[in-house]
């Protein structure tokens, strides 16, 4: 399981292709992974390469779909669209007219058991592919840093072992239905207008089953339960998805995907600004005024930082490459984390340290007031 491309760098685009940059972009690369036009033993490949440049252009030719692809990245789209969804939408034939080129469509995507070029080669009824699963995944940041592995438990509908997903008891098959005679439409006349829909009885399939399989009582399928390890890449982010293409639901039609959405958990200590982190510390007055060394958190561990003399609150120093990788990008390269300074101001003192701090302020010349002076300030402020 890799992490998904980049869809504009699928295509050889940048982002300010124009509609007709993309569909252009797409007919060529259509025409060179075309399967039919490579040699045998490159097929799969192509197949594959078809898919994933099919998959950018459905999403980049959609304006809506562009629009949150360039805002969320995959995860934008994956979270609200199944890989059906996005096909469904897309207007192929506005690449590939009615030529014969509609066939590629027919067989690389006829598990999703739907028809790209509308009505014209309709007729073959087709059974539908298991539905899409989605399993949700909490990582600490930790996990986000080096990539992990989780261990995920889900149930799912699988076709049942015993009918192989037909629903007929063994020995037993399909029949006619007798309501459609096979033909999966009923028709009702109203007025000079006959209207046909889908065969209550059968489901359109113009077969119901004789003795129903006594393991899934004639549906199927079972529900089975599944465990699967998921490799989590280094810098994932909030929110997105892994799909794990044909861990979803299995149907006649074939298998769903299934989505690993992605949670990250709150850190005690950090906050995640992108590839950076985020880190407060507090330091004392003295060591805000005098300079030295503190001890700093990070992901892997504390660390020492140089805090210089005379460092005012609120400043932010920076822990080159003490953030996180970047998922989008091939480098090892990691953010930053960002340390901001808080001053403590001491609350209570000793009488030795008061004296101290007065000796300091009559130095400088500054106007104090004397223990408990403000307090009697206020009262006398709100009399
Ligand atoms: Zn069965
Ligand atoms: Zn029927």
């Amino acid at each position: 399981m890799g992490t998904k491309r980049d869809y504009y760098e699928i295509l050889g685009l940048d982002r300010n292709a124009t509609l007709d940059d993309i569909k252009r972009a797409y007919r060529k690369l259509a025409m060179q992974f075309h399967p039919d036009r490579v040699p045998e033993s490159k097929k799969k490949e192509a197949e594959e390469k078809f898919k994933e440049i099919s998959e950018a252009y459905a999403v980049l030719s959609d304006e809506n779909k562009r629009r949150l692809y360039d805002q969320y990245g995959h995860a934008g789209i994956d979270s609200q669209f199944s890989t059906e969804d996005i096909f469904r939408s897309a207007n192929f034939s506005d690449i590939f007219g009615s030529s014969g080129f509609g066939s590629i469509f027919e067989d690389l995507f006829s598990d999703f058991g739907f028809d790209f070029f509308g009505s014209s080669r309709s007729s073959r009824r087709r059974a539908r592919r298991g539905r899409d699963l989605q399993v949700k995944v909490e990582v600490g940041l930790e996990e986000v840093l080096r990539g992990t592995q989780k261990t995920i438990s889900f149930s799912r509908l699988q076709l049942c072992p015993s009918c192989g997903g037909g629903g007929a008891a063994a020995g037993s098959g399909k029949r006619i239905c007798p309501q459609c005679r096979g033909t999966g439409t009923v028709y009702t006349s109203a007025g000079f207008v006959r209207l046909g829909s889908t065969c209550p009885r059968c489901g359109g399939e113009g077969k119901i089953i004789d003795r129903p399989c006594p393991q899934c009582q004639g549906r199927g399928v079972v529900k089975v339960r599944r465990t699967l390890k998921v490799n989590i890449p280094a810098g994932i982010t909030e929110g997105s998805s892994l799909r794990l293409r044909g861990e979803g639901e299995e149907a006649e039609g074939g298998k769903g995907d299934l989505y690993v959405k992605i949670s990250i958990r709150r850190h005690p200590l950090f906050e995640r600004d992108g590839v950076n982190i985020l880190y407060t510390i507090k330091i004392s007055v003295l060591k805000a005024v005098l300079g030295g060394e503190v001890e700093v958190e990070t992901l892997e561990g504390k660390v020492e930082m140089q805090i210089p003399a005379g460092t005012q609150p609120g400043t932010v120093f920076r822990l080159k490459g003490k953030g996180l990788p970047d998922i989008h990008s091939r480098s090892q390269k990691r953010g930053d984390e960002l340390v901001k300074v808080n001053i403590e101001v001491p609350r209570r003192l000793s009488n030795a340290e008061r004296e101290f701090w007065e000796k300091l302020a009559k130095l400088k010349g500054e106007s104090i007031s004397s223990a408990g002076g403000l307090r009697e300030k206020i009262r006398k402020a709100f009399r």
